[in-house]
């Protein structure tokens, strides 16, 4: 090994063989720059080719070596042609096929060979099979060795061979034989058993693991070197996020005193009293808003549980006491909805409010730019415009976050820090209806503070819940056309996921006009993504003022929606669906008096999988409990969608599996970022490189 320089694991990957400039820059894109990252990079999974599996052993979907003699060969000519060889080994046999394969491989795989493969096992037409296996001829009878380690297999990206990142990960390895990798976890906090295990051991054994590792155990994540290393991954994300609690903290906020007489104004003219969960998430609210330190602040609410009101409250005290107020939603419809509520309720109190969108005019918007700017609007309502270099803010106090599971970190932190004065910060207010369970909770938004409004207003009538398959859509119309005739109201949800939002308005639109032609007498309307907002608007106003009985509608009315006559919800193809995003659909009906009816279509044959999501949401119509299952069932990256609220994907911590480590960790990371500041600093970056951006704290 070539003589390198003190701090070796801070250089640059080039000093390791064979990594030039351009491997470099394909390094860079996977979060690899310097050798400690090498180190940092962690396996996805591994493949196990130290045993050879009996072929009658076999189930799908699992990887396996295997060994077999060819008992077959031949060339079929079916909608592909394929190469098909059966091999067996005396317990049982298997299909090898090959779509693309030479003339020479034709004539190896010949009848009576032995051949030894690695792959997946899939269900194929007739039998099990491997597609494209790994494979290598054995001649002679000699048993031939099987590998005596586990093969890590790492993520990557184009153009960067596995073999390669192995290589570089092995010299990254050598070096660590040489200097030592700093322990940074301070004595004092190894709480959890496993933080006792030496991280240096714990990179080497994940990255090599021994010839006489606990397979499964490894496979399943349950080795101690894994759990060693996702602690200490929790544990950074955690010391991230509430790094950035602490910096905002220390920008002064102005104190708001809030004006009693507004805010009994307002609520007298509402036509329901104020749940008691509403009442106390807004006493937390003044509470905060009251501090001269910036709030920041997590109310969580089930769909329909009343959160606009409560934003409605914090915007009037903010107001009152001089600032302006900003309302910020996912969606160019649930903005216009938020902002003509805001009008109905703060115009009468004398407060102008304000609506920035995406799609307005260059006239409209310029005369709203100023106004915002000279303080002649109090509050504004709009969507992601609201960013925008160009909006400037006369003196802004508070800024409130809707539905905030659509935003990341750096959305949040951007809006917040458009709002600084000289060195005064906004108040900060998100709110959500994607209930989500506790640890997640903790991670996602362990820089707030949170509140639950866990009641819905009285009176509300669970909505019932059915699954039905589509070859009975026949059935499902005549339902509507009974709802219709009811004078009651339907949503008819149409849902393509992973196609593009063209694809999906198309799909839309040809479910109206079959619907339209299936039920001449109803008066159907219909919503979607690449409508101008004012064609939107217009429809989601017809149907609200029931001009309208049916309205066929892309998922793009999820989200805070409120008509309270709708009663009936038609979703075509649920399966595909997130069981937090089904629930947020649902929430959409059941708003009223009357019984609400939810039919789940779905296109058979549905997976147990598929079965055991959509079951349970026809026995529960709690939102927290969904999400647990859904945690259960799909995993946490899934559940929130990762990239849209901003947690990052981890390595080695699985947000499920390592429930026990995060809650170990609790509340420790703030005495380590008190008392080892630079050790936290160390430890971030290592985990997390340059990803994480703490906003302009
Ligand atoms: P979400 O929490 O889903 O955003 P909304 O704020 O849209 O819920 O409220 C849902 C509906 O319930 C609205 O029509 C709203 O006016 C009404 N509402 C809110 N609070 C109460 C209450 N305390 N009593 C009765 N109805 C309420
Ligand atoms: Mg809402």
């Amino acid at each position: 090994m070539p003589q390198v320089a003190d701090n070796v694991l801070a250089q640059p990957v080039t000093v390791l063989k064979g990594v030039g400039d351009k491997q470099a820059e394909k390094l860079a894109k996977i979060g690899i720059e310097t050798v400690q990252d090498c180190l940092f990079h962690l396996p996805l999974r591994y493949q196990d080719r130290t045993r050879l599996m009996p072929l009658g052993s076999l189930r799908p979907h699992q990887e396996k070596l295997v060994e077999g003699v060819i008992q077959l060969s031949q060339v079929k000519f079916g909608r592909r042609r394929s190469l098909l060889c059966q091999i067996a080994d005396g317990t049982g046999s298997l299909w090898l096929r090959f779509f693309h394969f030479s003339k020479a491989q034709q004539q190896q795989l010949a009848r009576g060979m032995r051949i030894r493969c690695f792959g997946e096992i899939r269900n194929g037409p007739s039998a099990l099979e491997m597609v494209h296996p790994e494979y290598r001829l054995l001649t002679g009878t000699e048993p031939v060795p099987v590998d005596s380690e586990l093969t890590p297999v790492y993520p990557t990206t184009e153009g960067m061979h596995q073999l390669s990142l192995r290589k570089l990960i092995g010299q990254a390895l050598a070096y660590l034989e040489q200097q030592q990798m700093p322990e940074l976890l301070p004595d004092a906090l190894r709480l959890h058993d496993v933080a006792h295990y030496k991280l240096s051991e714990a990179l080497k054994y994940v990255h090599l693991p021994p010839p006489d590792v606990d397979v499964q155990q490894l496979i399943d994540r349950r080795h101690p070197a894994q759990r060693r290393l996702a602690y200490e991954e929790l544990l950074a994300q955690q010391l991230s996020m509430r790094k950035i609690r602490i910096n905002t903290q220390r920008h002064p906020a102005p104190a708001i005193r809030a004006d009693n007489r507004a805010q009994k104004a307002l609520l007298n003219s509402l036509p329901f009293p104020l749940t008691a969960a509403q009442q106390r998430v807004i006493g937390e609210i003044l509470q905060d808003l009251a501090q001269d330190i910036p709030m920041q602040r997590l109310v969580q609410g089930d769909v329909g549980s009343g959160k606009t009101v409560v934003a409605a409250i914090a915007a009037v005290a903010a107001v009152t006491a001089g600032y302006q107020a900003v309302m910020m939603a996912p969606t160019e419809l649930l903005a216009e909805q938020h902002y003509q509520t805001f009008l109905q309720w703060l115009e009468p109190l004398g407060m102008t409010v304000g609506w920035c969108a995406g799609k307005q005019t260059a006239s409209q918007r310029k005369q709203m730019l100023t106004a915002l700017e000279q303080g002649d609007i109090s509050v504004a309502v709009g969507t992601h415009a609201l960013f925008q270099d160009q909006v400037v803010f006369n003196k802004l106090g508070l800024v409130i976050i809707d539905e905030q599971h659509r935003f990341g970190v750096h959305q949040r932190l951007a809006l917040r820090d458009k709002g600084r004065q000289q060195n005064s910060m906004p108040h900060q207010l998100v709110m959500t209806a994607t209930p989500i369970p506790r640890t997640l909770a903790m991670t996602a938004y362990a820089d707030l503070n949170v509140s639950v409004i866990d009641e819905l207003p009285p009176g509300r009538i669970p909505v019932t819940t059915v699954l039905i398959s589509d070859s009975r859509r026949q059935e499902v119309i005549d339902r509507v056309h009974a709802a219709c005739q009811q004078k009651r109201q339907v949503y008819w949800v149409c849902t393509l996921i992973e196609e593009s939002e063209h694809l999906q308005c198309q799909a839309a639109e040809d479910s109206a006009q079959q619907l339209q032609q299936a039920l001449p007498d109803c008066r159907i309307g219909l919503v979607h993504g690449r409508m101008k907002p004012r064609e939107k608007e217009l429809v989601m106003q017809q149907f609200k003022a029931g001009e309208i009985d049916l309205l066929v509608a892309t998922t793009v009315i999820e989200v805070g929606v409120d008509v309270p006559n709708a009663s009936l919800m038609i979703i075509e193809n649920a399966e595909r669906l997130g069981l937090a995003q089904l629930h947020q659909l649902r929430g959409r009906v059941g708003r009223g008096s009357t019984q609400s009816h939810c039919v789940l279509m779905y296109h058979p044959p549905l997976s147990e999988n598929g079965q055991a999501r959509l079951k349970c949401l026809r026995e529960s119509n709690d939102g927290f409990v969904i999400a647990q299952r859904d945690l259960e069932i799909r995993g946490p990256g899934e559940l929130l969608g990762t990239r849209q609220t901003g947690l990052p994907q981890f390595r080695v911590a699985d947000l499920f599996d390592d429930q026990d480590l995060l809650m170990a960790i609790g509340s420790s990371a703030d005495a380590f970022l008190r008392d080892y500041p630079d050790q936290a600093e160390q430890m971030i970056k290592r985990w997390f490189g340059n990803k994480i951006d703490f906003g302009q704290v």
